[in-house]
């Protein structure tokens, strides 16, 4: 394909990570199925043992399957590299080690993904890393927040649960400036809808479970990097020995190929349920940074090139057990633990529970919607259906 820079998104996402005439003219890259790579001479296997052989090494150092979907998204979201790992999980956690020595002092946003959360305060303070959360509104103000020893801003926009869109353009500035690097968990907005390192973040990581796998049967995450980051994070990956599966890989290339047309979709569905929420009396808000009038929506206009399918809903205030009548009833909706996929789920959220740093009252029981690629009038007939059951 060449120099794909004069190319849009829906053409990058059906033609970037794939090489046809290496594999026999096959659209696809084969799932590669390999540990043992066999050498043909001793002076190609020292060579391999200096890390200078051009060919591949070790199954665990990245065959085709993995090393194409690692320079595809790479290419999308003008990343210096990518790193495929097992879980999104993993992509947000590995960055932390990679970047952070005993010592050092690691800023999180107040609205980071719980699990994030817990492996800071659980592990990285076992390592003697000093960690404090910030109000992800903070914006330039983080300044303040900065420490002589401060060496990370995590920063997650919009945030998990909560949805606050953050300044990160500003937090990039005011970091830089400190001399810490910014590690951002852009699993809602995909590689698509926000160009990470053309607004300064250093470390971009991505839940690929959710929309980049898109069809809730795969577990993968992505770490990718700036040049400056690059070294210390592909050191720890490999001597960490966490290469995603090339199984794994196929099927995020193949949700891959078909995401810039399935985010369209998910975003008209989603804005066109917000919408019909928010004209709701049994609704107090709808907390969707594409909403216009929404919390966050100015700087979600200024940042981003478009929105996902997931969002919060705050209801007007009402006993568990009428909440619980909407949530049970769905024809359509249904509950998990996680979003991005082609059905549409529907959680209840308790965001109040795990902040430290400000305070979250939204003054009614909150929900959570991933807006699937059902037909839209399809979900606002269950969530009118829903509605009124809360009603009783
Ligand atoms: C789900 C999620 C993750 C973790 O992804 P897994 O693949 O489930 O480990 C990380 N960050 C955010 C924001 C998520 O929603």
């Amino acid at each position: 394909m060449g120099d794909s820079r004069d190319l849009r998104p829906a053409t990058l996402a059906s033609h970037l990570g794939r090489d046809p005439q290496r594999f026999l003219g096959a659209v696809n890259t084969p799932v590669f199925r390999a540990s043992t790579i066999l050498f043909p001479t001793v002076a190609d296997l020292e060579q391999s043992a200096r890390g200078e052989y051009e060919g591949l090494s070790y199954g665990l150092h990245g065959v085709p399957t993995v090393t194409d979907l690692q320079s595809a998204v790479a290419t999308i979201e003008g990343a210096h590299a990518a790193f495929a790992v097992p879980s999104g999980l993993t992509a947000t956690t590995l960055p932390l080690l990679a970047l952070l020595k005993p010592g050092d002092h690691l800023l999180v946003t107040d609205s980071v993904y719980g699990p994030t959360r817990r492996f800071c305060d659980l592990h990285l303070a076992r390592f003697g890393v000093e960690v404090t959360y910030y109000d992800p509104t903070v914006g330039a103000a983080i300044e303040r927040e900065m420490r002589a020893n401060t060496r990370v801003v995590f920063t997650e926009s919009p945030g998990s649960l909560t949805f606050e869109v953050q300044d990160v353009p500003a937090i990039a500035e005011a970091a830089h400036r400190c001399g810490a690097w910014v590690v951002l968990d852009n699993s809602w907005a995909t590689p698509f809808f926000f160009p990470s390192f053309a607004r300064g973040v250093d470390v971009s990581v991505h839940a690929a479970t959710k929309y980049i796998g898109g069809h809730s049967d795969v577990l993968l995450g992505l770490i990718l990097t700036n040049a400056a980051t690059t070294p210390a994070v592909h050191r720890l990956w490999t001597d960490l020995g966490v290469t995603a599966s090339s199984d794994d890989c196929f099927l995020a290339l193949r949700g891959l190929r078909t995401l810039p047309t399935r985010l369209a979709r998910h975003q008209v569905s989603a804005l066109k349920v917000a919408q019909w929420l928010a004209a709701r009396p049994e609704v107090k808000e709808v907390i969707y940074p594409a909403l216009p009038g929404a919390r966050g929506h100015a700087l979600w206009r200024r940042d981003f090139s478009g929105a996902t399918g997931l969002f919060a809903v705050v209801l007007q205030p009402v006993a568990k057990e009428r909440v619980d009548a909407l949530l049970n009833g769905f024809r359509l909706f249904r509950m998990g633990w996680s979003w991005g996929g082609f059905e549409s789920l529907a959680i209840p959220i308790w965001p109040e529970k795990v902040r430290t740093a400000t305070r979250w009252d939204a003054g009614g029981p909150c929900l959570r919607l991933s807006i699937g690629l059902e037909d839209p009038d399809d979900l606002i007939a269950d969530l009118a259906a829903g509605l009124a059951r809360l009603a009783g």
